[in-house]
């Protein structure tokens, strides 16, 4: 199996390199050159398999079967706080939350992340090679990336976040982290000021070099592989390929949805999608009237849904406008030149046909996540909540259809939220009830470039020494 760019000017690779490279050299974003698809048949072979067992088969289509993923899967959801890994939770009549968030920081992001981290080592290893990844974080990504590289042999991690502006837990979840490969720093200034840094590093080309600077930000396509299987998982258990099933997506940067989408071109019958948003709503405005404008970001109470872009949109558009990738590269360079990607009216009215948007505020949130726990007594965080309320305001056309809710969040990473809708404050799961009382390590820099290459410099060669 090969990659191709959605922008057309980079060389193919296999999936080890495209793992490795992240974002194409010509800007691009690596897609399968061809989709795997699979019969009614095999499908059904899969049923029934260990969420480990049935991960290493997806992603076994996908090019990356030179890695051994059965022994990589079972290690990387070994930690997950559910036997079943992915559960399936019923919340309404047809509507099934699946719970993406039993992982080492109770976000969906650990599904994917978990085993990007065992593959960037297995590769690197292999090659005699190390990775220094930086990264700036408001609370949620950076203790997915930490958890996710601690304790690899090949990788040095350094995280950013603004001092004294990320909750208590979200600090604890990133410095209570002791593994000698992974560093904290807390930067005196804002989000943007740790964003800017981490931008001036990877700008820095002779530091980069040095470092071997690296990211596992959204758009690398093992994440988007490594959140496939849930979706497969979810629709076998509820009948398919025998039945058809639909699913809604609390989105952002699309790349969850996204994993979905694959799911149905590669053969599983799912019959729509829904993506739900919070007031920062620009894939909702798209399918409703074909505008792709860029707004400024509001904070809600689903901050994970917080964007302005949706960066793995640029995937679906490739695919829309029949991979064509001249036609993406001017759509995406007209986006960035005016803040309006102009998408042609046919490839519209096909997202339309698949996609519905959904948007709810923080009010209709908070209404959401009581009316979830008065009729069902489910606890859900802000991100689900928005995507059970799309589920049920776009039902699909066929009553009959079951609609997979992906539940993105613990409710209690967002326990304020919950506990302002319910009266109920959720608790820590067992295993991390001591996070206030873990020791925490982590440095206080300036705002200044130079202080932190140094500090990301002395990191890693301590540890390759
Ligand atoms: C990242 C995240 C999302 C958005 O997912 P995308 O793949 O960016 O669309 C939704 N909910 C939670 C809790 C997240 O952490």
């Amino acid at each position: 199996m090969r990659y191709v760019s959605t922008r057309g000017q980079a060389a193919p690779r296999d999936f080890e390199a495209v793992l490795l490279a992240g974002l194409a050299e010509d800007g691009g974003l690596f897609v399968p050159e061809t989709w795997p698809e699979l019969s009614a048949a095999e499908w059904r072979a899969l049923r029934g398999l260990p969420y480990p067992a049935l991960a290493a088969r997806i992603l076994g289509l996908f090019g990356a079967g030179a890695m051994p993923l059965d022994a990589m899967c079972r290690d990387a959801y070994a930690g997950f706080g559910h036997p079943a890994v992915v559960p399936l939770v019923q919340t309404d009549h047809n509507i099934f939350a699946l719970e993406l968030f039993h992982g080492p920081t109770l976000a969906f992001k650990d599904m994917a992340l978990q085993l990007l981290g065992r593959m960037f080592d297995h590769v690197l290893a292999k090659r005699g090679e190390r990775l220094t990844i930086v990264g700036a974080t408001s609370g949620d990504t950076g203790s997915a990336a930490i958890e996710a590289c601690r304790d690899r042999a090949a990788i040095d991690i350094v995280i950013l976040h603004p001092e004294g502006r990320t909750s208590e837990v979200q600090r604890r979840q990133m410095t209570t982290v002791l593994a000698p490969n992974v560093k904290n720093i807390a930067v005196q200034g804002d989000f943007d000021a740790c964003q800017d840094l981490v931008k001036a590093m990877f700008n820095d080309a002779p530091f980069r070099a040095e470092m071997h600077l690296s990211a596992v930000n959204s758009i690398n396509w093992a994440r988007i592989a490594a959140q496939i299987p849930y979706y497969v998982a979810a629709a076998l258990a509820l009948g398919a390929p025998d039945r058809d099933v639909a699913v809604s997506v609390p989105t952002g940067n699309f790349g969850n949805v996204l994993a979905a989408w694959a799911a149905r071109r590669m053969g599983l019958p799912i019959s729509g999608f829904v993506i739900g948003s919070n007031h920062n709503d620009i894939l909702a405005r798209f399918l409703a009237s074909n505008d792709m404008t860029a707004k400024p970001v509001e904070p809600s109470l689903s901050p994970s849904m917080d964007i302005q872009v949706s960066s793995n949109f640029e995937r679906l558009l490739f695919e829309l406008m029949g991979r064509d990738a001249t036609a993406t590269t001017d759509a995406m360079t007209r986006f960035r030149a005016e803040g309006r990607m102009p998408v042609p009216d046919a490839a519209w009215r096909q997202a339309t046909a698949l996609f519905r948007g959904f948007t709810l505020d923080d009010a209709g949130t908070l209404a959401e996540i009581r009316r979830l726990w008065t009729t069902a007594g489910y606890l859900a965080d802000p991100h689900t909540a928005v995507g059970t309320a799309a589920a049920r305001a776009l039902p699909p056309a066929d009553p009959a259809t079951p609609v997979i809710v992906a539940a993105t969040a613990h409710p209690a990473k967002f326990p304020d939220a919950v506990e302002r809708a319910t009266g109920i404050r959720p608790p820590l799961p067992a295993r991390l009830d001591d996070l206030y009382e873990r020791e925490e390590r982590f440095g206080v820099l300036p705002n200044d470039l130079g202080a932190i290459e140094a500090a990301v410099r002395a990191h890693a060669r301590r540890n390759a020494a």
